[in-house]
């Protein structure tokens, strides 16, 4: 299989190119040629399928040049933790994909992408330096997936003061092959350092320097997954047989378009419903038929609060553009913040489990649509975040103490090491060069 860029101005290559470029020479996101279906045995609830065994079967055909012995290794590694799916009413199931080292689902992407960079790597005995901008979650995610990866040293850049303290603690702790950078200014300035490197052909005679953002291919597809072993588990744990409605908590619309490919690859899913907080751009796309990109808004569910999603382009690209083709697979829901407050103290009172606000966002939309929908099927909300994560918001809903899971108690009592910088290209320049491989 090749990969094509939404603008289709480039040529089309293949995994290990988009993994390894990120983005295509013609500034668009690449985007599959083709959706091959899969058996549909697959997801019939066999004992022995895993989270691990539908990952390898659902991404096999996208990745060709990787044996499939080999890639079931790579999956091994990437995700060694659990994503289980539990029951919280009679009709909404919750997919928990924070149980990874820092309690976001994006460790799935980030985990597999650090992995499947490191294969191509070793197999040419090549070093690559990857940079990150952040302005909070992506950063640690994109930390822990390449700590101690081999061939790869990760340069994190963040803006002094603006992320939060535990975002700062996981990401700065580390060590070893990760260097994290403090940076006087905004997440603007972080970037703009990334973007200067990364045309700095003096410094890429050094070294082969990259960037690890949330459009690469390789944090996107391996997200196509979750949608298989989660119907599996319905299947299997549940005894539920219908094809059930799946909700996404989206802000860059990664996880729903992964979701979305695994429709068209054939995993039974009755239809999405995006769950978006006051960013609802998408939701008036759907409605309207016409995208208008706007400032991102301040919320709650902070992950969310994107106001011209990029991915956006790769659904408009498997709907061929057709808004009325989109529309019958995908709704939109918009949730204030009052209402995912309303939502995690319903959530806590009725089923005594504590939401994080993007799950939050994601329940009160399957509430919603439960009450457009006759016949409700079984619906399947994507919970993103671990409830920790998000103390402050959460205790504005609730009077509880959440108890620290383990990855983050010891994140806490670990040293913190970053390089500070005052934000000049020249400054970060040295960092880079006197930095080892
Ligand atoms: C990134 C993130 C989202 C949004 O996911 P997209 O793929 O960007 O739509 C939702 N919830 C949490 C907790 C996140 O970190």
């Amino acid at each position: 299989m090749r990969f094509i860029s939404v603008n289709k101005q480039s040529s089309t290559v293949t995994f290990r190119e988009a993994l390894l470029a990120g983005i295509a020479p013609d500034g668009g996101l690449y985007v599959p040629e083709t959706i091959s279906t899969v058996d549909a045995k697959l997801f019939e609830p066999t004992p022995q399928s895993t989270f691990h065994s539908i990952g390898t079967e659902l991404l096999s055909p996208f990745v060709e040049e990787i044996p499939k012995e080999e890639l079931k290794s790579i999956i091994a590694k990437a995700w060694d933790f659990p994503i289980p799916l539990v029951k919280l009413d009679e009709r909404i199931y919750l997919l928990e994909l924070f149980h990874g080292p820092t309690l976001a689902f994006k460790d799935v992407g980030a985990r597999f992408m650090a992995q499947a960079m490191s294969y191509f790597l070793e197999r040419r005995r090549q070093d690559l330096t990857i940079m990150v901008a952040t302005s909070g979650d992506t950063g640690s995610a994109v930390a822990h997936g390449f700590f101690n990866v081999p061939h790869i040293s990760v340069f994190i850049l963040y803006p002094s003061g603006k992320i939060s303290p535990l975002q700062e603690q996981q990401m700065t702790t580390l060590g070893g092959n990760i260097t994290a950078v403090e940076v006087e200014g905004t997440f603007d300035n972080c970037q703009r350092l990334v973007k200067q490197a990364l045309n700095d052909t003096d410094l890429q005679r050094d070294r082969t320097l990259t960037t690890a953002n949330s459009i690469n291919l390789g944090r996107l597809l391996p997200q196509i997954t979750y949608y298989g072993w989660g119907l599996n588990q319905l299947r299997k744990n549940f005894k539920q047989d219908e094809q059930p409605l799946v909700v996404v908590p989206s802000g860059n619309f990664g996880n729903l378009t992964a979701a979305a490919y695994a429709k068209w690859m054939g995993v039974p899913i009755r239809g999405f419903v995006a769950a978006t907080n006051a960013n609802d751009g998408v939701l008036n796309y759907l409605h309207s038929g016409t995208f208008v990109p706007r400032a991102s808004i301040q919320t709650y569910s902070n992950a969310m609060d994107v106001g011209n999603p990029s991915n956006l382009a790769r659904l408009q690209s498997l709907y061929a553009n057709d808004v009325q083709h989109l529309r019958r697979d995908i709704d939109a829901v918009s949730v204030s913040d009052e209402e995912t407050l309303q939502e995690i103290r319903r959530t806590y009172e009725k089923a005594n489990y504590i939401l994080d606000p993007h799950t939050a966002v994601g329940v009160a939309a399957a509430r919603r649509a439960q009450e457009w929908m006759t016949n409700t099927p079984p619906i399947i909300v994507a919970a993103t975040a671990h409830p920790a994560k998000f103390l402050d918001v959460v205790k504005k809903a609730i009077d509880v103490e959440v108890p620290l899971p383990a990855a983050l108690r010891e994140a806490i009592n670990r040293p913190r090491h970053s390089i500070k910088i005052r934000g000049e290209y020249s400054e970060w320049k040295r960092v880079l060069r006197e930095s080892k491989m």
